[in-house]
């Protein structure tokens, strides 16, 4: 990540290339909502579907689903979140600005708060004398504010017919597992994942994309026999794997958290579960095998008071933004308490057959790797950006698995128009390509540039003649002569990262 470089300057520079917009600016934008404009909605896409092959279509072990926005309202009363699912907020006597509390005193003093209640925010708030951080008057009583976004279903406007868009994708992997293993003739232990839309009516959203009202998630609910909590048949893969760890008792000791491979956090007890310490490097190296920098994150334990009363442990995947250590994913140990909430409220039988022990059995969830798909955008692109000075312009260091446009189409001269357009006509329908003839060749490279295009293709004289032309590399900015014959074939060795730039064609020295 490029020094001082801020939330506010990657804003600006997603709104002046046409990745993100505000939602509806020309009535004045809303706070928390975005527009993904035309390379965003291809960067996010990318996102999505690099992160729906990593976890479902190359596994074995977890199947997807895609559940409606809506679901039936007891859904969100079995779950707990038209009862629980609140933030505290406090307002300012005076100037009537809302905050949420826990970041109020996260932010005065410096402490962790998630989780602190109403009672405990009110006796930090009176024995620090916090007062409203932009008028400095003094704060209200602190109270709960529930985030479900509520609406009606239906023509009628009642009690009855209200229903809720939902806060997370994840209830619909227990209300509809019974259906999933059936179909998906699924045994133990596996996943069900899904990708979608969630809604919180955040009180104070903030730090761009980070903190939106109408955002996506990318999902996992991994279910395994309750007695199989130590048996992960896939630990040996990550062993190795090296991570930034800091623990609940690092965290209370003021200790700084420790760089350590996943054996090591295993053997010394500060992970317990084998599958926590899977899903956290697997996690991990989701986001390092994209392009992320794998010194930018850390996992963080949650401390006692942090986690739900029913989950056994729960770690987050942490990236350092330039406003601190935040989290990118929650992977909670759950245990069966989302089933047997269902089973409670639904009356129906959700447990499944032991053959071995003939008796039913209520599966546990040992991990839930809950990502956010906008937070991850917004990962890769601060990874991505670098302000090339000897160049003099950005270079967006994207993966060119991820990059929004994969190839760029240069005719040197106008004159090559017809050629250039029949080899870029042809490539188009296979990868995300953009053809520019305007300005100076330098002046094209440096747009391609701007937004990430990793590979671009040059026509020249030669290209009549010798049937070849020059694809120039983003990062290196060294330059290889292939055939025209065989750059399919190369580009997408190039953009699946199966061969090396330099290797791909005859290097122009
Ligand atoms: P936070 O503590 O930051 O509010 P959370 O613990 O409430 O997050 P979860 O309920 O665990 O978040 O949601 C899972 C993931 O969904 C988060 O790790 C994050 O990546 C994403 N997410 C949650 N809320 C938002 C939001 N308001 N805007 C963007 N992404 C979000």
């Amino acid at each position: 990540m490029a020094e001082k470089l801020t939330i506010d300057n990657i804003s600006t520079f997603c709104k002046s290339k046409g990745f993100i917009y505000p939602s509806s600016e020309i009535y004045g934008g809303m706070s928390g909502f975005f527009d993904y404009g035309p390379l965003g909605a291809e960067l996010k896409n990318n996102i999505k579907q690099a992160w729906w092959k990593f976890h479902v279509q190359d596994r074995e072990d977890i199947v997807g689903i895609d559940a409606s926005i809506i679901m039936h309202p007891n859904v969100w009363k079995a779950s707990g979140h038209v009862a629980n699912f609140e933030d505290i907020l406090v307002e300012c006597t005076k100037c009537k600005e809302r905050y949420r509390a826990d970041h109020l005193i996260e932010e005065a003093l410096k402490i962790q708060a998630d989780g602190l209640k109403a009672d405990d925010i009110q006796k930090l708030i009176e024995q620090n004398k916090i007062k409203c951080p932009k008028c400095k008057s003094a704060l209200d009583k602190p109270g709960a504010f529930n985030l479900m976004f509520q609406t009606y279903v239906g023509p009628k406007q009642s009690k009855e017919s209200i229903a809720y868009l939902r806060p997370e994708t994840a209830q619909a992997m227990f209300v509809d597992f019974k259906q999933v293993v059936e179909t998906a003739r699924l045994k133990l232990p596996f996943g069900i994942a899904q990708v979608g839309r969630a809604f919180r009516n955040e009180i104070s959203p903030r730090n761009f994309l980070f903190r939106c009202r109408e955002f996506e998630q990318m999902e996992i609910e991994y279910f395994i026999h309750p007695g199989s909590w130590e048996e992960c048949p896939y630990v040996d893969e990550i062993m190795d794997h090296e991570i930034f760890v800091y623990s609940a008792e690092m965290q209370q000791k003021k200790e700084k958290g420790k760089k350590m491979k996943m054996k090591e956090a295993l053997s010394d007890g500060i992970i317990k579960s084998p599958w926590h310490a899977y899903w956290l490097a697997t996690e991990h190296k989701w986001f390092v095998n994209l392009g992320a920098n794998p010194n930018n994150f850390r996992v963080r334990q949650h401390l006692p008071d942090e986690k739900a009363h029913y989950s056994k442990d729960c770690w987050d995947l942490e990236y350092n933004f330039p406003f601190g250590f935040k989290e990118l994913q929650g992977i909670s140990d759950r245990g069966d308490y989302d089933l047997q909430q269902h089973i409670k409220h639904s009356k129906k039988d959700l447990s499944l057959f032991d053959e071995e022990t003939k008796k039913k059995i209520v599966p546990h969830v040992v991990a839930e790797p809950s990502q956010g798909v906008d937070r991850a955008f917004l990962v890769f692109l601060f990874d991505a950006y670098n302000d090339d000075k000897e160049r003099g312009n950005i270079v967006l260091k994207l993966n060119p698995r991820i990059a929004p446009v994969k190839v760029g189409f240069f005719p040197l001269m106008n004159k090559l128009d017809k050629e250039a357009r029949e080899i870029y006509n042809c490539l188009r329908k296979l990868f995300v390509c953009q053809y520019d003839k305007s300005g100076s060749i330098g002046r094209r490279y440096a747009r391609a540039d701007e937004i990430g295009i990793p590979y671009c293709v040059t026509v020249d004289f030669d290209t009549k003649e010798k049937k070849e032309v020059t694809i120039r590399d983003r990062d290196s900015t060294k330059q290889i002569r292939v055939q025209v014959s065989e750059l399919k074939n190369v580009l997408y060795r190039l953009i699946v990262g199966e061969v090396e730039f330099e290797k791909a064609g005859k290097l122009i020295k």
